[in-house]
């Protein structure tokens, strides 16, 4: 591929490949306003089908989309104490609007808590108004002096949970439910294996008790969150009074969830399917599934084989998205390269032998492998299979990825010198704050979380912390983060 002028001089290696694809495969492109993306047609057809197959999963387990607005009053962001210092500093605040100083200055949404705290507190009443479980699919704000595209930018979209129950126990168990909605997203749909767990105090949401994420170790090593779910406790519910009448007919507050995933997903699929050649999207979020590209010389082949893509394209196009390349002006090499870029997960060359023979030839973009004279009869149920294939291949392929850069660790030397080459470090964690703070401030590695399941085979151990030598029965997972 060829070299691509980038915004930043020092990009690390991941992020210039995360830059580079962006742009080649023409999934976003740069915005007049920095720290902004343009996301095109190809990488918001991405996000579409993102989207609906999540939207599909919060509506089955009982949500309801609605529409909050993009301003919040800059008095309800204050409110909740952590919750404003946790985002006060990426706040956008309009002052100025219909040609006069606002009265009250508004707050462009970091995220929805407040104001929609503000609705149920209007909306719930009696026991009878619960669980209330509402989900909002919206853009959001938070200010960035670096943009890497879809996967840190001032403004992105994305889907926010926001649901409100009765009990703790109720509140407990929706945090950790969409929590695993996600990672059945991450791993059945974008074939991204991640670990799931509970977040240190240092990483926990502003405002909540406690905070889920699920972390994909990316292709250049680095870990990235790539869904949070938080249990709010009464933390909102007190600062906004939803309050609701119990069956004793006593006024309890309510116990609360939000849960959140970005177009953060897709920077995601970038940075774990890719080669040298481009990105290699999982057949489920692929717009274009299968591309044919007829191939010819002369002007007395030419339509024979696009008749035969043509046919081949009816008989397919209800069971995948479907692109016949028939455009004149590019060679049968270009559109190659053109798709490879793209990612698109299976092309088929049309010859004018292959027409006579009944035959194509197939390459698979997850191994680049060449599947040579496939028989045209039978081809739908032979493509449904591969199609398949693949999407459990890139799966394989990246939980190999995975295991194979999992290491364990015993002590801060060891520590120091495998965090070097990235990857996930498990050790022993003493729980004392200060003790992760001592790595962050040496490595620029965290603890990503205190993962319900390991990667690695451990038993139930007891180990020593690897900065203080603390005993510790708390394995944990540190890696460098985007
Ligand atoms: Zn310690």
């Amino acid at each position: 591929m060829p070299q691509v002028e980038t915004e930043d001089k020092d990009l690390e290696k991941g992020e210039s490949i995360l830059v580079k694809i962006s742009q080649e495969a023409e999934l976003s492109d740069y915005s007049p306003v920095k720290g902004c993306i343009v996301i095109r047609p190809y990488g918001f057809a991405i996000w579409e089908l993102i989207q609906s197959a999540l939207d599909k999963m919060i509506k089955e387990t009982g949500h309801e989309n609605a529409y909050f607005p993009l301003f919040i009053p800059e008095s309800f962001l204050k409110k909740e104490a952590e919750h404003v210092k946790g985002f006060a500093p990426q706040c956008a605040v309009v002052t100025f609007a219909g040609g006069k100083e606002l009265e009250e200055k508004l707050v462009v949404r970091p995220t929805s808590e407040t104001i929609i705290n503000h609705m149920f507190s209007k909306w719930i009443k009696s026991y009878r108004d619960l669980p209330l479980l509402i989900n909002q699919w919206a853009n959001v704000v938070r200010w960035e002096m670096r943009t890497r595209p879809f996967l840190r930018t001032t403004e992105f979209l994305w889907q926010e949970g926001h649901t409100a129950h009765a009990t703790n126990n109720e509140a407990e168990a929706e945090a950790r439910k969409m929590l695993q909605v996600y990672k059945t997203l991450s791993e059945e749909v974008l074939a991204i294996p991640v670990i799931d767990g509970i977040k240190t105090e240092n990483q926990r949401f502003p405002g909540a008790e406690s905070t889920y994420c699920i972390e994909g170790l990316m292709k250049d090593g680095k870990s990235l969150q790539m869904g949070t779910s938080h249990n709010l406790g009464q933390n909102f519910a007190k600062v906004f009074d939803i309050k609701f009448q119990d069956t004793n007919g006593e006024l309890q507050y309510v116990y609360e969830t939000s849960w959140g995933v970005s177009s953060r997903l897709i920077g995601a699929v970038i940075m774990t399917h890719h080669d040298e050649k481009g990105l290699k999207l999982p057949p489920k979020i692929a717009p274009v599934q299968i591309v044919i590209v007829p191939i010819y010389k002369e002007d007395s082949e030419r339509s024979l084989v696009l008749n035969k893509c043509k046919e081949l394209q009816n008989g397919l196009k209800d069971d995948f998205r479907m692109k016949l390349d028939d455009r004149e002006q590019f060679t049968p090499g270009f559109k190659f390269n053109f798709w490879e870029i793209k990612g698109v997960p299976i092309r088929i060359n049309i010859g004018p032998r292959d027409v006579s023979n009944e035959v194509v030839e197939i390459v698979r973009r997850d191994t680049n492998e060449k599947l040579k004279n496939i028989p045209i009869e039978g081809l739908k149920q032979y493509l449904i299979k591969l199609s398949t294939e693949i999407q459990a291949n890139l799966f394989r392929q990246a939980k190999e990825f995975q295991a194979k850069n999992t290491v364990n660790v015993k002590d801060e030397k060891e520590f120091t010198e495998k965090i070097k080459s990235g990857g996930y470090l498990t050790g022993f964690w003493c729980e004392n704050l200060s003790c992760e703070e001592v790595l962050q401030k040496k490595t620029k590695a965290t603890i990503r979380c205190i993962p319900f399941n390991l990667p690695v085979d451990q038993s139930k151990e007891e180990g020593y912390c690897i900065v203080c030598n603390k005993k510790s029965k708390l394995r944990v997972i540190f890696a460098k983060a985007y």
